[in-house]
């Protein structure tokens, strides 16, 4: 017998104390996004990233659970900066 586990279903085990008006993910003022914003979009486990009606991608960092994919993407070129939550902020994992 196959059982099947969605990533949905798995990240909904987690919580989040989100830092109202302080996220500790950031991205690069731009007018077009670059190769690496795009793909920001489809690798996000979480899918804080999305592309705007306007054309340019922005983070919503609410359910990061910090897995670090987009540092090691974009952190060193300067398309986002990456910081973690503050102390008691961001991801709790033990309910999964
Ligand atoms: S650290 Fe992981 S979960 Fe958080 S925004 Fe980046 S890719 Fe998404």
């Amino acid at each position: 017998m196959t059982v099947q586990v969605r990533v949905e279903d798995k990240l909904f085990q987690n919580r989040y104390l989100v830092d109202a008006g302080r996220p500790h993910i950031t991205v690069r003022p731009h007018t077009k996004p670059s190769e690496t914003l795009l793909a920001l979009t489809t690798v996000c486990p979480a899918g804080c990233y999305a592309e705007t009606e306007s054309g340019q991608v922005e983070c919503t960092p609410d359910g990061c659970m910090e897995c670090g994919t987009c540092r090691v993407l974009a952190e060193a070129s300067g398309d986002i900066e990456w910081n973690y939550p503050r102390g008691g902020y961001g991801v709790l994992f033990k309910f999964g």
